[in-house]
């Protein structure tokens, strides 16, 4: 992409000196030219590619959207310098082209990492009245106009606003199983949809609530499988601000496909290591690959053993499960064994690092009690856990057919992703964050 922005911008120019101009106008038009393909990744395509390739394109499609209008900006103004007539800058169409850059320039801070994990509802209003703004204020501001691209993106714009406010599911009924003490939860709606393992859907507000229409929409791995036939998708969520409220409906969209339909019939050995509510990811994922030839294994590195209330709500059979810390509510009898590293987790989980302690009401406390559950307690070694059983030793299986998949805190998937590099496995993983 970045090559045939760069040429189609450069083409036929001999002195830049002398022809920045054109350059800028050039440049102009290519950031407004990227606006549809840029709305096109959000419609998030089903069959070209998965979700985290087209966000991912998405990004860097609206890096080069303001690195174009940032070059066609500096460029009008050198030029208006050169002229002395800066003043054309507030001109009434220049002016609108000034002030979708200034937003857009904006926009680019606000987008930084650090900033949207601060306040992603801020950075989610921020990107799209930004959005729209350029989008309108540069159809009145390019000359020649640009008409044709304008209606493009507003085609693109009225299927993205079908996509998110029609072409969902109505749900109500929801059920919710918290465990004592544990960040975790278990939502399980009735539906009746298909979907293939390690999608998700994006859950929204019904339309009585303002969120509905202006906030983001809210994206969950199903982590039940489809062969289960029990007309519902069960959700693992880890409690953050979004919170499922029984006795409200919410709009459910059709699922997203995140691993790509492809991989599931060609793999001979799939390492999956997840981390907290990343084990809704890697379980259905796993629990579909236990019933193909594929060798399998599912490492949940857990912050608390008061998690493992979740053994008893999805089918967890042959999961390895590892635990940092064990709550001093634990029930003493249960069965644990200790594994070789005993220390706190270096930051492994740390995604519950900063959260506070809540105190929550246990619906199946008493189910719980007395059942036997095993876990290690301490962190996973990797060579160890990947080592064992299904083997890392792919000798004889053609390198394309050996993965590590890999969900949780960043500090457990770079380790992850190192480990299936020095070993020569395929990597995925999956984000739950933007
Ligand atoms: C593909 C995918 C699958 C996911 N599956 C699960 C799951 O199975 N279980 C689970 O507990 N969590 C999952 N998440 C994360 C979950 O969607 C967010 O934690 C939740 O939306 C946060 O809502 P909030 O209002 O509390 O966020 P905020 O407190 O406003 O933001 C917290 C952080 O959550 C992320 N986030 C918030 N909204 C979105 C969004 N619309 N898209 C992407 N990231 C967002 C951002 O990184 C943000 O900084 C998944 C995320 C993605 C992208």
């Amino acid at each position: 992409m970045f090559l045939i922005i760069f040429f189609a911008g450069g083409h036929n120019i001999t002195s830049l000196q002398d022809q920045y101009v054109t350059v800028a106008k050039r440049y102009g038009r290519i950031a407004y030219c990227l606006i549809p393909s840029n709305i096109y990744l959000i419609l998030r395509p089903q069959s070209s590619t998965s979700y985290l390739n087209s966000l991912n394109l998405h990004k860097w499609t609206s890096r080069f959207i303001i690195l174009c209008s940032l070059i066609h900006t500096v460029g009008f103004l050198v030029h208006w310098k050169e002229e002395k007539a800066l003043s054309h800058a507030f001109y009434l169409l220049n002016f609108l082209g000034v002030a979708a850059f200034t937003f857009l320039f904006i926009l680019a801070f606000v987008s930084l990492y650090w900033v949207r994990r601060f306040n992603y509802l801020f950075f989610y209003l921020f990107h799209n009245f930004t959005s729209i703004l350029m989008i309108v204020l540069i159809t009145f501001h390019a000359r020649p106009g640009v008409t044709p691209t304008f209606i493009i993106t507003a085609l693109f714009l009225v299927y993205f606003l079908y996509l998110r406010f029609w072409n969902v599911y109505k749900v109500d009924d929801i059920k919710i199983i918290e465990g004592k003490n544990s960040k975790l939860q278990i939502i399980k709606i009735p539906i009746f949809f298909n979907w293939s393992p390690g999608s998700h859907i994006r859950i929204n507000y019904s339309y009585s609530f303002w969120e509905c229409w202006l906030g983001p929409t809210h994206p969950f791995s199903i982590a039940n499988n489809q062969e289960d036939n029990l007309n519902q998708i069960t959700l693992i969520m880890r409690k953050t601000n979004f919170k499922f409220d029984p006795t409200f409906s919410y709009l459910l969209s059709k699922p997203y496909v995140s691993i790509e339909k492809p991989f599931f019939n060609n793999v001979e050995i799939v390492n999956i290591i997840v981390g907290g509510s990343g084990i809704s990811f890697g379980l259905p994922i796993y629990n579909h690959l236990k019933n193909t030839n594929t060798r399998v294994k599912l490492i949940w590195a857990t912050r608390s053993k008061n998690d493992l209330f979740i053994n008893k709500h999805l089918d967890m059979k042959g999961v390895e499960v590892y635990t940092t810390k064990i709550d001093d509510d634990a029930a003493p009898e249960e069965v644990f064994k200790i594994g070789e590293d005993e220390s706190e987790g270096d930051g492994l989980l740390d995604d519950d690092a900063n959260d506070e302690e809540i105190e929550m009401e246990s619906l199946n406390n008493k189910k719980a009690k007395g059942d036997k559950e095993e876990f290690v307690l301490g962190r996973p070694n990797l060579d160890e856990v990947f080592a064992s059983d299904i083997g890392v030793d792919n000798d004889g299986i053609d390198g394309d057919k050996c993965w590590v998949l890999a969900c949780g805190p960043p500090s457990l998937v770079k380790d992850a992703k190192n480990w299936s590099k020095s070993h020569g496995f395929n990597f995925f993983n999956e984000k739950y964050e933007m």
